[in-house]
């Protein structure tokens, strides 16, 4: 049995010295306002496994009103999330990725961000899809307010 998930997520953006973007720091001109790192990316990707089990969200297993929580890398939340796929006896099949960001450009991380991702889940390199679109400078992400993140990803029943 396969069960599919989704999850989005956005953060404001302030100048600051850089971003991690699923799981990899790009300095740059932007800091991530968030109680983690703000890493979009990988909270899309939390929420999208969870979506998948109809296990709720990240904000249901990792409040943020919980100080634990705060400062942490988000690679913690991922890490903790696939124990509960795997517990639930799931296993990741593959993810695709878009991450909404009107500047830096990724293009210099985009490898990088992938492998990283295929390490912290596990899962072939083949498997793990990555998309990066800007807003042609309008909306709130075009105007570096803010960027953001989708996930999609597909378990596959292991028993
Ligand atoms: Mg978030």
């Amino acid at each position: 049995m396969y069960r599919i998930g989704f999850g989005t997520d956005f953060h404001k953006l302030e100048f600051g010295d850089g971003l991690w973007i699923g799981g990899v720091f790009l300095p740059c001109e932007f800091h991530s306002v968030a109680h983690s790192d703000g890493d979009v990316l990988l909270h899309a990707l939390v929420d999208a496994m969870l979506g998948a089990m109809g296990a709720g969200d990240i904000g249901d297993h990792f409040p943020d009103t919980n100080n634990t929580y705060a400062n942490l890398k988000s690679s913690f939340f991922v890490h903790e999330t696939l124990s509960i796929v795997h517990a639930k006896k799931y296993k990741l099949v593959n993810i695709d990725c878009v991450v909404h960001l009107q500047r830096p450009k990724l293009s210099s991380v985009k490898a990088e961000i992938c492998n990283t991702l295929s390490e912290l889940l596990s899962i072939p390199l083949a498997n793990v899809n990555l998309k990066c679109k800007t807003r042609e400078g309008l909306d709130a992400i075009g105007k570096s307010n803010g960027w953001a993140a989708d996930v999609a990803v597909l378990l596959e029943a292991s028993s």
